[in-house]
């Protein structure tokens, strides 16, 4: 079958489906809480208190002060007539309400007092909303850690209870600060994913929309922005539907971050003004302080600081005045970076160690890497280079932490175990709707319809199955930053971190060559490593000890190498190795060492047979020349240590190459040689200097490299 016929025949289903659901949905009342507030001031009693109670409930996001006061008259109608399980649930809600306002003490003051009236009670329900709550509070208040803890608390509760509303609730809060604060990707996207699944069963649109919306939040924080965008549209379509004010804001303003992240910054500002728009009028201040400040960020990016600082001191003003550190940490760092590009490095630096401060006392991992990051920025910014490239490497550290190497084998898991649940879930509920059709159509007599509809019913089922498990399988891959066979980093990692790299390294050399002087650790190396003759070791000792050999020599470089050095799996049986901090100078030893790594690794076999391997090394530096230092990417720079690689190759196996710019001879070079021969002229012509392991042994006595031997394909 054809795509479009594929295509079309899914739409059709999708439609038949979706015309099913409308069917079989009762009508529903137009605005339950319009019609319960025009009932109020005819109810009396208890039954005001409960109707009281349920005004909170509708009212403590968009109209927080509304829902406040209808909750002290509620609190005070229980103190007469007591219903413990609404008014555990009032003081919950006005203790959101609160939270809504910025006014974290009562906020606390109520969840509290819900939790305690809960416990006594014996109301789990009502304790574990007031859990709930109060992990959100401290999240908001940035105490990450505490929050997962409350949250696992009211997780265990919901799960005893059964209660699937609340129990989607608190995943999605747990996902959400293991995105937002604690930088864990994977467990993040498996408890939304789990939270959708049951919203989606229960069929509630606030509840979906929030999913969808979170969900976007990890995809762009993994820069993915066309996957991000497409499911904040969705959220926002939903929470529009209904009217949600305070959570369209949300979406606006995350849609707005994801165009500043993907750098298009009209749309950026488009989107945070419509943000703001909504907050202002709802008055919820801490909202308010937050698009100021991302208002402030996108002047930035258009380097109109005036404008930038407006917004930031608008923004801190407003947020001096609530406890949310987070919030505080993020305006001082958007006020570190106005200061930095007006010229006042020493100025941004007290902001900068202002946010580094807050995001410590949090502690915020994200936080602490960016406020570290800044740092760094201000001291370079004043010529304190030592200062600087150790705050970098700091940062650097807790960068990489947040993608550990389990990242990958763990996200493989949970999604298998949540394709699992699901994949069981729709098999039951296949089986009903089976059942219950066959019932009907045996009972109106009209088999050839029953049976069509069944028909119809299993194509629904499975095809919603396959798109969801491609669709798992797509996510899974694309969140994965290591190599699932060997556990080195992938392409995608280098995809994601390299502009840090870039950034640090031609910052450095930038400083120095204002000052005249030449940094010693600011090049970045890119060695490419392919082993040789790996195709005899297949078919020698077969393609699973080919995978053993690969896995082990792996390890054997990861050993071979600094810690702040990454290895790459580029490709089969080609790995990138990424020097940081280095010096091209030392590109030759790197490569040096590397070689006699795998020369001298033996790996085992399961049968204990022993299988060695040597390989061939390319190497270049970036920037490539120190001349012109962006005229090449860093792509160009890693197809010019490709090419080395394979001149190695020719060169006879088992040792390096190195292409290196001779700055200053002749023009500048703005893309990698397209050829051999190409490259080959370039170093006739003395443009480009080549270094390698066979002249280094006839030049260079003094660096003494034990004479390469002849490849070996596989002892
Ligand atoms: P040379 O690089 O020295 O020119 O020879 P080679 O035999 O290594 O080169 P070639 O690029 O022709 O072949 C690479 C081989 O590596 C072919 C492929 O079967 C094998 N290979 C690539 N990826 C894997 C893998 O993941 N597992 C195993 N077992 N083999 C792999
Ligand atoms: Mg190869
Ligand atoms: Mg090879």
């Amino acid at each position: 079958m054809t795509h479009a016929r594929a295509a079309l025949l899914v739409r059709t289903l999708i439609i038949t489906a979706a015309a099913l659901a409308c069917a079989m949905r009762p009508v529903v009342a137009q605005n339950p809480t319009a019609d319960l507030e025009a009932k109020l001031p005819a109810l009396k009693g208890l039954e005001r208190a409960r109707a009281l109670a349920k005004l909170v409930d509708a009212h403590k996001l968009d109209e927080p002060e509304r829902a406040l006061r209808y909750g002290s008259e509620a609190n005070k109608l229980f103190s007469i007539t007591p219903d413990p399980v609404a008014n555990i649930s009032a003081l919950n809600e006005m203790g959101w309400a609160s939270m809504t306002l910025g006014r974290y003490d009562s906020a606390s003051f109520y969840a509290d007092s819900a939790r305690r009236f809960a416990e006594r009670a014996g109301d789990k329900a009502g304790q574990a909303r007031a859990l709930s709550n109060l992990g959100s509070l401290a999240q908001r208040m940035g105490d990450p850690t505490n929050a997962v803890q409350l949250f696992n608390q009211a997780l265990v509760l919901q799960r005893a209870a059964g209660n699937d509303r609340e129990l989607a609730n608190s995943l999605n809060n747990l996902g959400f600060v293991y995105s937002t604060d604690l930088a864990d990707y994977a467990r993040s996207l498996s408890l939304h994913l789990e939270s959708l699944s049951i919203r989606q069963r229960l069929g509630d649109k606030a509840a979906i929309a929030l999913s969808l919306n979170n969900i976007g939040i990890v995809y762009d924080r993994l820069h993915q922005y066309d996957q991000a965008l497409s499911y904040f549209n969705r959220a926002f379509a939903l929470r529009r539907e209904l009217g949600a004010k305070a959570r369209m804001a949300a979406t606006l303003n995350n849609i707005g971050d994801t165009y500043f992240d993907a750098k298009d910054y009209a749309n950026a500002l488009v989107y945070q003004r419509r943000a703001l728009e909504i907050r202002a009028a709802l008055d919820d201040r801490s909202a308010i302080a937050l698009s100021h400040r991302n208002i402030g960020l996108i002047y930035i990016a258009m380097n109109q600081l005036d404008a930038a600082r407006r917004e930031l001191q608008t923004a801190l003003a407003i947020s001096d005045q609530l406890p949310d550190k987070g919030l505080a940490a993020q305006i001082h760092l958007g006020m570190s970076q106005v200061e930095r590009a007006s010229g006042v490095p020493a100025k941004a630096e007290e902001q900068a160690r202002a946010a580094l401060a807050l995001a410590t006392a949090m502690p915020s991992r994200e936080l602490i890497r960016q406020s570290t990051e800044e740092l760094a920025s201000d001291q370079e910014a004043q010529g304190r280079l030592a200062s600087a490239l150790e705050e970098f490497k700091r940062a650097k550290v807790v960068s990489d932490s947040i993608f550990t190497a389990n990242t990958a084998r763990r996200i493989a898991a949970l999604e298998q175990m949540y394709s699992d649940a699901q994949r069981g879930r729709e098999l039951d509920s296949l089986r009903r709707e089976q059942a219950e059709l066959e019932l009907r159509a045996s009972r109106r007599a009209i088999q050839r319809d029953g049976a069509a509809a069944i028909a119809l019913l299993v194509a629904i089922v499975a095809f919603g199955m396959y798109r969801r498990r491609v669709e798992r399988g797509r996510l899974a891959e694309a969140l994965s930053v290591t190599d699932a066979l060997t556990g080195v980093w992938n392409r995608r990692y280098v995809q994601q971190m390299m502009h840090m790299d870039l950034a640090a390294t031609l910052r450095r050399h930038r400083v120095s060559a204002s000052r005249g002087d030449s940094p010693d650790d600011a090049d970045l190396i890119f060695l490419m490593l392919d082993v040789d003759h790996f195709k005899a070791v297949n078919d020698q000792f077969g393609h699973a000890a080919g995978d053993l050999v690969l896995t082990q020599l792996a390890a054997a470089l990861r050993k071979a190498c600094r810690d702040s050095d990454a290895v790459v799996r580029w490709g089969g049986e080609e790995f990138l190795i990424i020097g940081r901090f280095a010096n091209r100078q030392q590109g030759a030893r790197t490569a040096e060492r590397l070689r006699q790594a795998v020369e001298r690794h033996t790996s085992v076999l399961p049968d204990g047979r022993a299988v060695r391997v040597t390989c061939s090394i390319g190497f270049a530096a970036y920037p490539f020349d120190l001349a012109a230092l962006d005229a090449l990417g860093w792509e160009a720079v890693v197809q010019i240590a490709d090419e080395a690689a394979y001149t190695a190759k020719r060169e006879g196996r088992n040792g390096w190459v190195g292409f290196l710019r001779n700055s200053g001879v002749g023009p500048k070079l703005t893309e990698a040689p397209a050829s051999h021969d190409e490259m080959t002229l370039l170093v006739d012509q003395g443009r480009i200097r080549q270094e390698s392991s066979w002249t280094v042994r006839a030049a260079d006595a003094q660096l003494s490299f034990p004479t390469p031997e002849r490849a070996q394909p596989a002892v």
